[in-house]
C-alpha cells in the first residue's frame, strides 16, 4: 500500500478514544500511514462490558473484543502494535520513543500528527495492603481476567467494594449476582455522587433491599493482611469488615505524564487542554479522552468527564482533523451517564441541584413521579424524574431519573433538549411517540415539564424538596389511610376532596405548603386555595415520596 508520505498519524492507546480516531482517520484520509501503540495485549475492547463478564451476565470473553489488531489492519491498512509503550514526545523532532514490552528494546517513531488517547488510571490509595494479590482495581482485560480468577478459584464469600460510583455499583451488583455478601463502602454521605442526595437514597434502598451492607460517610484507613491476603477493611469510623476480596472504585486520575513530560498544557482539573478539534498546545498533538478537559453544556468551564460517549466523540473528531485538517467541533459535555443497579436504573445529564448551590447559581427542581407507559397499560413502572432549571430563564439545567424501564429514554430526551438550549416550555411542547406500550400522551418528560412551567408561572409555585416547612402552614391533603403510615410535623390534615368545605380551618394569611404523596394533589389543593384567596402557597415538589429521603427528620412514622 503507498502511503501519503507527508503524513503518519501515530495514536497512543488503542481503545475507546484512541479505536475511534484510528478508523475515522483512515475514511478520511486513504493514503496516511496510520500507527497504534498500545502499551497493553488488547486494542478496542470494551471496558464499559467487564463488570458484565465477571459477573456472567457476558457469558463469552470473546464478546468483550470488539475490533482485533487484525481487524484494523485488513479492512483500515492501520498499523497496531501492542504491548507497546510510548515513554516519551520529543515535539522539536516530532518523534517518539517507544518501548517493546515484550523485548525491552526501544525505537524512535516519527510522526505528523499525534493523538494521545491514553485513558486515566484507577486511583490506589496509599495505605498498606493494597498491593495484595486479593485487592483489585478494574480498568482492562487484564484487571477482568484477574478478578474472574478469584472469583472462580477462591470462590470467596465476602466482598468489600470501595466507592459507590458507577464502576462500583456495577460491580456490587455482578458480586452479589455471583453469589457474594458484599459490603459498599463510600466517604461522601450517599452513592452515586453526580445525582442529589434525595434521589440517590432511591438507590440505596435498592441496595439495601438486596442485602448489600452500605457504609457511607465512611472512609477506607487500612487493609489489614493476613497470610499474604487483605482479609479485614479497617475504616475511618472505626468498622472493621471482613472480606476475601477487596474491588477499590475510587476514581480515575488522567494519565498525564507523556503530555506534561512534553510541556504540553494542562487545565485547571488535571487534564490535558484541547480545543474544539482535540488539538492541544501544540497543533500537530491532539488528545482525547479520559485524559483531558472538555468545556461543559451548563457550566461553561473545562471539566473531567471519563465517559466512553465523550471519548468515542472526541475520538472520531481528532481522528477526521488529524487525517485531513478539518472536521466538525468537539459539543461541550453534559455528562450523561445511566447505571443499573439490581432492578433499578438511574441516569442523569447536566447539572444537578447540589452542584448548582456549590456553583452559587439559581436553580430551581420539579420531582414528578410518573409510570414508564400509560397506566391502564399492564407492566408500567414507576420512576421518579427531577427535571431541573434556571428561573428566570427556564431553561433546563439537567435532570436525574431513578426507576425502572424507560429512565434511559427520558434522560436521553431531555439531554438532547438542553444540548439545543431548551427551556422547560420546549420540553412541554415536544411531540414524542405514543402508544400504551411505550409511554403516555403526556409523558413523564412533558409531566414535570408542566409542573416546571406552572412553577415559573407562579400559577403554582413549587416548595422545594429539602426546604425548610417551618413557619409555614402545611396542608396534607392526603386520605387518612396515607396519614396514618407517615406525615410531617405539625401538618393540618384536610384530604384534597373535603379542602373546599373546609378552607374555614386555615389561616388564608399564612404562607402555606401544600402536600401529598407524589405532588399531584397537592397542585389541585394549590389551586384550590390559591383561587379561595390564600396569597402565598406552594406545592411540595416530589411529595411525602421524596420529602421522607430529602428531610427524614421531618417525618413521623
Ligand atoms: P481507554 O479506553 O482506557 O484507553 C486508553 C488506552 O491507552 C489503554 O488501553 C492504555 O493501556 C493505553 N495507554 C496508556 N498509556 C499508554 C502509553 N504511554 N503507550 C501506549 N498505550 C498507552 N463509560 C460509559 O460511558 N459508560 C459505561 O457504562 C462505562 N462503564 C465502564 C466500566 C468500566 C469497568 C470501566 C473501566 C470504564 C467504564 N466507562 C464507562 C468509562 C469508559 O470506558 C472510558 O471513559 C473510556 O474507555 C475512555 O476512553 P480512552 O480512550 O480515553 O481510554
Amino acid at each position: 500500500m503507498n502511503h501519503d508520505p507527508s503524513r503518519t498519524i501515530v495514536i497512543v492507546g488503542g481503545v475507546a478514544g484512541g479505536a475511534s480516531a484510528a478508523a475515522r482517520a483512515r475514511r478520511c484520509n486513504e493514503t496516511a500511514r496510520i500507527i497504534i501503540f498500545e502499551k497493553d495485549a488488547h486494542v478496542s475492547f470494551a471496558n464499559c462490558g467487564l463488570p458484565y463478564y465477571i459477573g456472567g451476565e457476558i457469558e463469552q470473553r470473546q464478546e468483550l473484543l470488539v475490533a482485533s489488531p487484525e481487524l484494523f489492519r485488513d479492512r483500515f491498512n492501520v498499523e497496531v502494535h501492542t504491548h507497546h509503550e510510548v515513554t516519551t514526545i520529543d515535539r522539536a523532532a516530532q518523534t517518539l520513543e517507544v518501548r517493546n514490552g515484550e523485548t525491552g528494546a526501544s525505537f524512535t517513531q516519527s510522526y505528523d500528527r499525534l493523538i494521545l488517547a491514553v485513558g486515566a488510571s484507577p486511583i490506589v490509595p496509599p495505605i498498606a495492603g493494597a498491593d495484595a494479590p486479593n485487592v483489585f482495581t478494574l480498568r482492562n482485560l487484564e484487571d477482568t481476567d484477574k478478578i474472574k480468577a478469584c472469583i472462580d478459584k477462591d470462590k470467596p464469600r465476602r466482598a468489600v467494594v470501595v466507592g459507590a460510583g458507577f464502576i462500583g455499583l456495577e460491580m456490587v451488583e455482578q458480586l452479589h449476582r455471583r453469589g457474594i455478601e458484599t459490603a459498599l463502602v463510600e466517604l461522601a454521605d450517599q452513592v452515586l455522587a453526580p445525582l442529589d442526595p434525595e434521589m440517590a437514597h432511591l438507590i440505596q434502598e435498592a441496595l439495601e433491599q438486596h442485602s448489600v451492607e452500605l457504609h457511607l460517610g465512611d472512609g477506607l484507613k487500612a487493609l489489614s493482611v493476613t497470610k499474604g491476603l487483605a482479609r479485614r477493611v479497617e475504616l475511618s469510623s472505626g468498622a472493621v469488615l471482613d472480606a476475601d476480596v477487596v474491588i477499590l472504585g475510587i476514581g480515575v486520575r488522567p494519565n498525564t505524564k507523556l503530555a506534561n513530560d512534553a510541556g504540553l498544557a494542562l487545565g485547571p482539573m488535571g487534564g490535558v487542554t484541547v480545543d474544539e478539534y482535540m488539538r492541544t498546545s501544540d497543533p500537530a498533538i491532539y488528545a482525547v479522552g479520559d485524559v483531558v478537559e472538555v468545556q461543559h453544556g451548563v457550566v461553561g468551564g473545562p471539566v473531567r468527564v471519563p465517559l466512553a460517549g465523550p471519548a468515542n466523540r472526541a475520538g472520531r473528531i481528532a481522528g477526521q482533523h488529524a487525517a485531513s485538517d478539518t472536521s466538525p467541533v468537539m459539543a461541550p459535555v453534559l455528562g450523561t451517564a445511566v447505571v443499573r443497579v439490581f432492578d433499578r436504573t438511574a441516569a442523569t445529564t447536566g447539572l444537578s441541584v447540589k452542584h448548582a448551590r456549590k456553583l452559587g447559581r439559581p436553580a430551581r427542581a420539579a420531582i414528578i413521579l410518573a409510570k414508564h407507559h400509560a397506566g391502564y397499560y399492564p407492566g408500567g413502572q414507576v420512576m421518579t424524574l427531577k427535571l431541573i432549571y434556571d428561573p428566570t430563564s427556564g431553561k433546563v439545567l439537567g435532570a436525574q431519573a431513578v426507576g425502572g424501564e424507560g429512565v434511559d429514554k427520558r434522560i436521553d430526551v431531555i439531554a438532547t433538549a438542553i444540548h439545543f438550549g431548551a427551556t422547560v416550555r420546549d420540553l412541554a411542547g415536544l411531540d414524542l411517540a405514543y402508544a400504551p406500550p411505550f409511554g403516555s400522551a403526556k409523558d413523564p418528560v412533558h409531566v414535570a415539564a408542566f409542573v416546571a412551567c406552572n412553577d415559573l408561572d407562579g400559577l403554582s409555585p413549587l416548595c422545594q424538596v429539602d426546604e425548610e416547612l417551618a413557619e409555614r402552614q402545611v396542608v396534607d391533603v392526603r386520605s387518612e389511610q396515607e396519614v396514618s403510615r407517615m406525615h410531617l410535623r405539625g401538618a393540618h390534615h384536610i384530604p384534597v376532596d373535603q379542602l373546599r368545605n373546609r378552607l374555614g380551618e386555615l389561616d388564608p394569611a399564612l404562607p402555606t405548603v401544600t402536600v401529598c404523596h407524589s405532588g399531584q394533589r397537592a397542585h389541585v389543593a394549590a389551586r384550590i386555595l390559591r383561587q379561595h384567596g390564600f396569597g402565598n402557597v406552594t406545592d411540595l415538589t416530589g411529595g411525602m415520596f421524596m420529602r421522607q429521603r430529602a428531610k427524614p427528620d421531618d417525618v413521623v412514622r
